[in-house]
């Protein structure tokens, strides 16, 4: 395998073992051959790039990263590329990812969590005010360093000042939705400074509790407590805690507290003995290089890829973090849940559906106008099969449709979505869970797009 190779980068680095995978890429570590330092080296495959119409993302990333340079923000080093492969050349950092502390239902002390918390904020203030807003903040994305400092990294959804719309709002749909802001969601256009201090809130409530604050085993429900930031505090979240984040993880983002505002609550302030000073540039640092990019920038764009993160991305990623990814085993244990999103409203659905099925001659049933209730007339090797089909319209633009089996033969059903379902509601399906997301190869994937159900408790059976 590739990963247990060393391997020489442009004469000037060794790469090494792999030490982290994200959504899209893999991160190894990695070593200058002249000072012998470390560095991490996050390689995307310039395919996967293509296939996914990536690549203003990660120009973006590119330019994100080396636009802010802060102590709390991994620094970008360089930027190499092969043929077939962009090699992202950072500053290594050794303390492993914030998440590791709070997997588990593990928690943090008050003092311990405020620390990270100055951190965070200290870096993030400090992109928004170089117009850069990170859009993806959550504890796998927060890095510590061998003082237990902590460190942005994953500027992949960042968005620069002039890719703002005149309003000023950024109309892209990105993040992982436990962390996302309710205005984010509804993808109404949004500023991405605020939907920032949001996911903020969202990290500091997790540290302190060891649970996310809005988590649900329905996607639909989820959605609808973040779009009513519906949440309790546990019993040990002190009153000044609880202040601040009821100030943070409040929906209308016109009425959420502002950095500034944050930086003025007492909480906040409390035991920052040094100013967030910058650590004065060694000389080798001034000189930064992007290296080869031409390449990278004459790839075309997919045109038939979607703007945004489309919901099963969404879906995929949100099952990989926390105990949301247990909640959806034990569901997935039950039953085999296969899902699709579609651009068309939640009414053509049903009609489609309830048309498919009675030519499948399957008896019909639809209930509240969302939930399709189907049972096959034929008598399987488990008795008849029934599937319910459930269709949330998550914003104006995007339906999300899941497939549940109630009984019947798993075989069964699973040749019923591939070769009844599928091809009857071809032209309204957007993308099926599992079908997007993963290159062929499989190299940056990080969820098998192979058909089968997998580890992180969705099916993957349509
Ligand atoms: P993606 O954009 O695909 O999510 P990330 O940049 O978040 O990729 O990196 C994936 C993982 O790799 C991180 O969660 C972390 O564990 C590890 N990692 C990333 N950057 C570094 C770094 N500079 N030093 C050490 N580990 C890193
Ligand atoms: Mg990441």
């Amino acid at each position: 395998m590739e990963d247990d190779h060393r391997q020489l980068l442009g004469n000037k680095y060794e790469k090494g073992k792999l030490i982290g995978k994200g959504t899209f890429a893999k991160v190894y570590h990695g070593r200058e051959l002249a000072t012998g330092e470390s560095v991490a080296i996050k390689v995307i495959s310039k395919e996967q790039v293509k296939d996914q119409g990536m690549v203003e993302q990660i120009q973006r990333e590119i330019s994100a990263t080396r636009l802010v340079r802060h102590p709390n923000i991994v620094e970008l080093r360089e930027v190499l590329a092969t043929r077939s492969k962009i090699y992202y050349v950072m500053e290594y950092v050794s303390g492993g990812e914030l998440f590791d502390k709070v997997k588990g239902n593990k928690k943090l002390k008050e003092d311990v969590a405020r620390k990270y918390f100055q951190q965070l904020i200290s870096a993030v203030d400090f992109c928004h005010s170089r117009g850069v807003s990170h859009r993806d903040i959550k504890p796998e994305n927060l890095l510590l360093d061998g003082n237990d400092d902590l460190k942005i990294t994953d500027f992949g959804f960042s968005a620069l000042p002039e890719q703002k719309r005149l309003d000023g709002l950024l109309h892209t749909q990105c993040g992982t939705p436990a962390y996302v802001a309710p205005e984010v969601l509804r993808k109404k256009g949004y500023d991405g400074a605020k939907a920032d201090i949001w996911s903020c809130g969202v990290v500091l409530y997790v540290l302190l509790a060891g649970f996310l604050p809005f988590h649900d085993v329905n996607l639909m429900n989820l959605y609808r407590k973040i779009f009513k930031a519906e949440y309790e505090f546990p019993p040990w979240f002190s009153h000044d805690t609880r202040k601040l984040i009821s100030k943070i993880l409040m929906a209308d983002p016109e009425r959420r507290i502002s950095i500034e505002g944050i930086k003025r609550v007492p909480w906040y302030r409390k035991g920052m003995s040094r100013p967030h000073s910058f650590r004065l540039l060694k000389d080798k640092d001034k000189n930064r290089s992007v290296t080869d990019l031409t390449a990278l920038g004459s790839m075309k764009k997919s045109t038939s890829s979607p703007s945004f993160f489309n919901a099963f991305e969404l879906i995929s990623s949100m099952s990989s973090g926390f105990d949301l990814s247990t909640l959806f085993e034990i569901n997935a244990k039950k039953k085999v849940a296969s899902i699709f999103t579609s651009k068309y409203s939640a009414a053509t659905i049903v009609e489609r559906i309830e048309r498919a099925a009675h030519e499948l001659r399957f008896h019909v049933e639809t209930e509240d106008d969302f939930k399709i209730r189907m049972e096959g007339t034929e008598e399987g090797r488990k008795g008849a099969l029934a599937v319910t089909a459930e269709v949330f319209e998550m914003t104006a633009e995007m339906t999300v449709v899941e497939f549940t089996k109630d009984s019947g033969d798993t075989l069964e059903y699973e040749k019923f979505c591939e070769e009844d379902v599928r091809p009857a509601l071809k032209d309204i399906v957007w993308t099926w869970q599992g079908d997007d997301g993963c290159s062929s190869n499989g190299d940056v994937c990080s969820s098998n797009g192979d058909g089968e159900a997998n580890g992180n408790g969705i099916g993957y059976s349509c």
